[in-house]
């Protein structure tokens, strides 16, 4: 029995050993991918459902690894945002993003470019000095970039960000709550929040044809958002028939696979060449 303990507690060390290095060795990589440019912004746009047309486009974060190939944020952001990584990401995009959204500008491309940003961000204090003092340097106004912020970080302290969320609102700087419906919004603090997009998360989008119950609560997300007059995007359209289950029910704009995945800034203009006419 003791040998058996013995086995077990150099089982979990050796467990806790690799898991420990492993989070390391992302953690140096991530730190080196900034300064090495492996970082990439991939743009997904926004359709307005009743006119057809682009509304703008969301920035996804893609890191171009020189072993690993092309990741996802799943596999690294959660990492980052265990420590202050995340701010140093967060600042990464929120100035390529105004790069990108310098160069569609000189092309007559005024395409508003929404950014997601970490709970962590949010608490730094100096994120709307920050946005502006980018948006400056490539000369844009601030009000070219949305804000995406998760429902969870913003009811985590939703007395806390009301004033930086103000801030942005006066500088034209729209704010969207993202995977709205898989937290615990408070109507009352929802109400007072200065915010101006509901984006309905993916899950219920991906099964509203065949579950009711989805349906139902797109429905009364669509409802919310009219009460409240914010416009609601949803997330995640992969066929016609969820496009149009959601343009029936009123919902305003969409994103997903049936009109574009997240493609390269370069590959925009000619994405929005094909689209648009
Ligand atoms: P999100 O903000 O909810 O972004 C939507 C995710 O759904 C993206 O995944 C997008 O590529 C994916 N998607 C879009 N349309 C479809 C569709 O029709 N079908 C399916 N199956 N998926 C679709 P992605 O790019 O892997 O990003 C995952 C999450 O990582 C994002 O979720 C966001 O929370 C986070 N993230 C991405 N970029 C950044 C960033 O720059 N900063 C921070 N803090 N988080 C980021
Ligand atoms: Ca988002
Ligand atoms: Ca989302
Ligand atoms: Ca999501």
């Amino acid at each position: 029995a003791k040998e058996a303990g013995g086995n077990t507690y150099r089982f979990f060390r050796q467990e806790m050993l690799e898991r420990t290095t492993r989070r390391l060795t992302l953690e140096m990589d991530l730190r080196r991918a900034i300064s090495n440019n492996e970082l990439e912004l991939h743009y997904q746009p926004k359709i307005d459902l009743a006119s057809n047309t682009v509304t703008g486009v969301e920035a996804l974060l893609r890191w171009r690894h020189p072993t690993r190939g092309m990741q996802a944020p799943g596999e690294f952001i959660p990492l980052a945002e265990e420590n202050a990584l995340i701010c140093d990401i967060g600042a990464w995009v929120i100035g390529e993003a105004c790069r990108q959204t310098a160069i569609w500008r000189a092309q007559g491309l005024d395409l508003k470019v929404a950014i997601n940003i970490s709970a962590r961000q949010l608490e730094t204090g100096d994120l709307y000095q920050q946005l502006c003092a980018l948006a400056h340097q490539r000369g844009i106004p601030p009000s070219s970039l949305e804000l995406e912020l998760t429902e969870s970080a913003l009811m985590k302290n939703p007395e806390g960000v009301t004033g930086l969320l103000n801030q942005f609102r006066q500088a034209g700087v729209r704010i969207a709550v993202d995977d709205f419906g898989t937290g615990y919004s408070s109507l009352a603090y929802l109400r007072r929040l200065p915010i101006d997009i509901l984006k309905i998360d993916r899950s219920f989008v991906l099964d509203a044809i065949a579950d009711e119950d989805d349906a139902q609560i797109i429905k009364t997300i669509l409802a919310l958002g009219q009460s409240l007059k914010l416009a609601v995007v949803a997330e995640g359209v992969e066929s016609e028939s969820q496009a149009a289950l959601l343009k029936a029910s009123g919902c305003d704009q969409a994103q997903g696979y049936l009109y574009a995945k997240p493609l390269p800034g370069d590959d925009i203009e000619a994405w929005l060449t094909q689209h648009t006419h």
